[in-house]
């Protein structure tokens, strides 16, 4: 990691009134779940835009709950990382807005592994694509979260609605459907009073969420990306450290 761009970054965070954070896939990575760009996005040879559609469900219900009960256990198996734990601090501290693409719930459990004293809901994430913890019904539209295990083995095993009987399905935004409108209005609102948005190990193609970056720098404030490569929105960071998250956050948050 480039020493000189590191302090000017960590410079940066110090001064800034209110800070915003997105992250993506590349946060978890040290945690040991896959991006949806290496090899691993592969499974039983589909890939996410396959899997992750209103479409794929109504077609072959069981195969998508299969998926998605292979994904969380993936997760349920990792725990976050420096990252994660560092964004965490400096959010309960009330500085920070963490927004995130991600559906595995570490941010979350950063937050709840903090102290006692800290303030932990501060701590939690608006979790813009949704959860793998939480189901939704196909029915009534009731939500509520879901960690117990999964029974995938055909359509007569699946998970159902406690009211209404009808099918569960993960609480995930899939391609082609809409973000919670008032999450998504939370988010830009953070992002549009930060003078400084933290963009964390998200390739930045996938809108609206990507756009939440742009709003920061619209507004007169900075970005400030970690990401190994390249993004589109490396072109409009203030600074990019090219280095894993788990070691570039904590040095940028240190002292925050
Ligand atoms: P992405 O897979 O498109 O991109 C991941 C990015 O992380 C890349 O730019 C990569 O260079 C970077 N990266 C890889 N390792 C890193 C590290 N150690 N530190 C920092 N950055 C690193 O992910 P995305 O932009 O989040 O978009 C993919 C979509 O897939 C999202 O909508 C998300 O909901 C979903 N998804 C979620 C998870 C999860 O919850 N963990 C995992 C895979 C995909
Ligand atoms: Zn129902």
């Amino acid at each position: 990691m480039d020493r000189g761009r590191l302090e000017r970054g960590r410079q940066r965070v110090a001064a800034a009134r209110s800070l915003v954070a997105l992250t993506g896939a590349g946060v978890s990575a040290e945690s040991g779940v896959p991006t949806f760009r290496g090899e691993e996005a592969l499974w039983e040879r589909f890939r996410p835009e396959e899997l992750a559609t209103p479409q794929a469900f109504r077609d072959d219900p069981v195969r998508v709950w299969r998926w998605y009960a292979w994904r969380r256990d993936r997760v349920a198996r990792s725990a976050p990382n420096a990252a994660h734990r560092a964004l965490a601090r400096v959010a309960a501290a009330g500085r920070l807005t963490i927004v995130t693409q991600n559906v595995d719930g570490l941010h979350g459990l950063a937050a709840d592994e903090l102290d006692a004293e800290a303030d932990r809901s501060r701590a939690r994430p608006l979790e813009l694509h949704g959860s793998l913890f939480r189901v939704r019904c196909t029915g009534c539209d009731r939500r509520r979260p879901h960690r117990e295990p999964l029974r995938v083995e055909d359509a007569s095993t699946l998970p159902r609605c406690r009211s209404c009987g009808a099918l569960l399905r993960p609480d995930v935004v899939w391609f082609g459907e809409p973000l919670d409108a008032s999450l998504l209005e939370t988010a830009y609102e953070a992002a549009a009073a930060a003078d400084l948005c933290l963009v964390v190990g998200t390739s930045a193609v996938v809108h609206p969420a990507a756009g939440i970056a742009t709003v920061t720098v619209r507004a007169g404030g900075e970005l400030l990306e970690v990401n190994p490569e390249a993004t589109p929105l490396s072109a409009i960071a203030t600074i990019s450290l090219r280095a894993p998250a788990a070691e570039a956050v904590p040095a940028l948050l240190v002292g925050s």
